[in-house]
């Protein structure tokens, strides 16, 4: 006989409380976190971290529940980027052994959709590597958005780079529901990390993106040498703009990259990070991005408790595990994989 493990009363059980908890509280009655609250969840010590875990948990939980969003990208080209962000593989100064192609051809980009929902994917991310669009990339992708549509039902996010208002109208009017511009770190240090484009120039495309009547993703990477209050301005950032999705990348520091060597990331300031991101912005979606697995290792689960989304697949230029795990790893945690928005 099955041994009766439920609560003899209906009482719920007491919540000691802590400081994460009351801010917690205050988050889930609408108000807000102070960026020094912000900071004090950054520099929390790692004997907290299961109980800053739980109270970002009940923020997800209000807003998501149970359910987790899969994300599928694909890199429809790749390198020759004339861009020197200074993280990434496909810039024109990174030597790193990378595949480069121009955009590909649509059999290829139609082969991606199939795959994306055959994973269960709610969401195509469609990306080059580019300052930004040229007119053949844009026709490119007015093309292929609404056969992608119409015949697997994804919503398409596309990230295509720096963006005109026109060129924002134009993705609007194929069927584009979202677009990705990372602010990727905070406005006091994005001139370490590239020259040649500034902030102002991302923040402007995201207006753009609002203003054509799309949503907006995005997010940043975290590990690549920014202080405590970089983080916690992206963050505040993001908000302030109302971005409707948040990737947060943890850096793979790819060999031939100018930020090789920076992997002091633990898995602790990956959830501190997430949990933060989660406080600031409670009601966005929140991914867990590039260097999941690298970063979070066997912590991965913890990080899904504070973000409600995952890539499925493989990143840009780096694999990510395999989908079975992700999946294996969502059922233990007793989740549900949604494909629509809303569900
Ligand atoms: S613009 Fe995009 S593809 Fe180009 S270097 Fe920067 S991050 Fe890489």
């Amino acid at each position: 006989m099955a041994t009766d493990l439920s609560p003899s009363t209906e009482t719920a059980p007491v919540r000691s409380s802590n400081r994460f908890d009351d801010w917690a509280d205050r988050v889930l009655s609408g108000g807000e976190l102070t960026r020094d609250e912000a900071r004090q969840i950054l520099e929390s010590d790692d004997d907290e971290i299961l109980r800053l875990v739980d109270a970002a948990s009940r923020i997800r939980k209000k807003h998501f529940g149970k359910t987790v969003q899969l994300y599928f990208l694909m890199n429809a080209k790749s390198g020759l980027c004339p861009e020197d962000c200074h993280y990434c593989s496909q810039s024109k100064i990174s030597d790193a052994e990378i595949p480069k192609y121009n955009i590909l051809k649509r059999d290829k980009l139609m082969d991606a959709a199939r795959i994306a929902a055959e994973q269960g994917a709610k969401t195509y991310c469609l990306v080059i590597s580019a300052r930004g669009p040229n007119e053949r990339e844009m026709k490119a992708v007015e093309e292929i958005v609404p056969v992608i549509k119409e015949q697997y039902g994804l919503d398409i996010c596309a990230c295509l780079g720096l963006l005109s208002r026109e060129q924002a109208d134009r993705l609007k009017a194929c069927g584009v529901d979202r677009v990705n511009h990372n602010l990727n770190t905070g406005e006091e240090y994005y001139g370490k990390i590239c020259t040649t484009h500034t902030y102002a120039d991302r923040v402007e495309t995201l207006r753009h993106v609002k203003n054509a009547g799309m949503e907006m993703c995005s997010g940043g990477i975290i590990g690549m040498g920014e202080t405590i209050d970089d983080v916690i301005s992206m963050a505040f950032d993001l908000k302030d703009l109302g971005v409707q999705s948040i990737p947060l990348n943890f850096l793979n520091a790819i060999d031939g990259t100018p930020l090789q060597g920076n992997d002091d990331l633990s898995p602790q300031d990956c959830l501190r990070a997430l949990a933060m991101f989660r406080f600031v912005n409670p009601d966005r979606e929140l991914r867990i991005a590039g260097g999941r697995e690298l970063h979070l290792r066997s912590l991965q689960s913890l990080g899904l408790y504070i973000a409600n989304s995952v890539f499925v697949g493989d990143y840009l230029t780096t694999k990510g595990q395999a989908p079975e795990e992700d999946y294996q790893l969502i059922r233990d945690l007793g989740f549900d994989v949604t494909t629509k928005v809303g569900e």
